[in-house]
């Protein structure tokens, strides 16, 4: 698309690329996520800088989908770099400052909670280690951060975007779309050949896969004829993307009904439904946010319901209704 270019930001984990925008906003620049701040991230901007003729200091604004590290890692340095505002939505913000800024405990509180659903010590331990290093890998974090309410357009270069509020993915994640072009900066919400992860964390609002599948329900009244994502390649059957999507998360809760029996723990679910010994802990933190996700859904649809024993630890079992 003439004005945009996609730089694709190396991850120290599986998923191994972000794909973050770079768009042309008048005599300036606006960026479309900043990726996570470690050093090879650092000089893929660098390239991307150079190849692109970007001056630092010619950057207007930092906008962002959504605040997980991926995301949300290099704004504070990009905002070091150019002076540029950092935007997002206000809960965003407000997930970011708790889980990034501050002297957050959420590594011990996400390991504790998995705990009580199940997971074992070790791998607890792993869950709060691999999480406090992310944490490293968003600073510095950025002086101040500035809201984008959704529904209130945002004007990037000669185009005109709508940021829409689509939760799921994370609680406020918003994606841009402008109908102009049929072009929709869709973030997480919407990735091709991997799913996106809808998890149950302990910070996480409610019910998250309720969330997303109603986000789906929104985005399909959109007409796109090309979605930029996150992660993975452009989108250019969006509306069957999202129909898989839909798909995909039936048929994960019937596995997951079916796992739950007569009673499991969220663990005992997501060992049956995941392969775990071929998963890094990484990739187990977000299969047990996932399984944790799809057994709240079934939960709050009368399918499951939760069992608390009194040593505090959680379980599940089928309604027999
Ligand atoms: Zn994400």
């Amino acid at each position: 698309m003439e004005g945009i270019h996609q730089v694709q930001l190396p991850l120290p984990f599986p998923l191994r690329i972000v794909n973050v925008y770079l768009m042309r906003d008048g005599d300036g620049w606006t960026i479309i996520d900043a990726g996570l701040n470690y050093p090879p991230g650092q000089a893929a901007w660098r390239e991307a800088f150079n190849r692109y003729g970007v001056d630092p200091a010619s950057i207007r604004r930092i906008v962002l989908t959504h605040a997980h590290p991926d995301h949300y890692g290099m704004a504070g340095w990009l905002q070091s770099l150019s002076g540029a505002p950092v935007a997002l939505s206000a809960g965003e913000a407000t997930f970011a400052r708790a889980q990034w800024h501050s002297d957050s405990r959420a590594h011990e509180t996400t390991a504790i909670f998995f705990g009580s659903h199940g997971m074992p010590r070790d791998l607890m331990a792993t869950v709060a280690e691999d999480i406090a290093s992310l944490r490293l890998m968003t600073h510095p974090t950025p002086v101040a951060l500035t809201h984008i309410p959704a529904g209130e357009p945002l004007m990037i270069g000669r185009r005109v975007f709508v940021p829409i509020a689509t939760p799921g993915h994370s609680d406020d994640h918003l994606v841009f779309y402008c109908a102009e072009e049929r072009l929709l900066l869709c973030g997480d919400a919407v990735l091709i050949k991997i799913t996106p992860n809808v998890g149950l964390w302990g910070w996480t609002h409610g019910n998250p896969l309720a969330q997303f599948l109603a986000s789906l329900d929104r985005l399909a009244e959109l007409d796109v004829a090309l979605a930029l994502p996150g992660h993975g390649p452009p989108i250019t059957r969006f509306h069957e993307r999202l129909e898989e999507l839909r798909v995909h998360h039936a048929e994960r809760l019937a596995a997951m009904e079916h796992a739950v029996g007569a009673g499991a723990t969220a663990y005992e679910v997501c060992t049956a439904v995941f392969p775990l010994q071929e998963l890094t802990s990484h990739q187990m933190r977000f299969a047990m946010a996932e399984t944790l996700a799809h057994l709240e859904y079934l939960a709050a649809q009368g399918r499951i319901e939760q069992i608390e024993h009194d040593d505090g630890q959680y379980a599940w079992r089928r309604c027999i209704c």
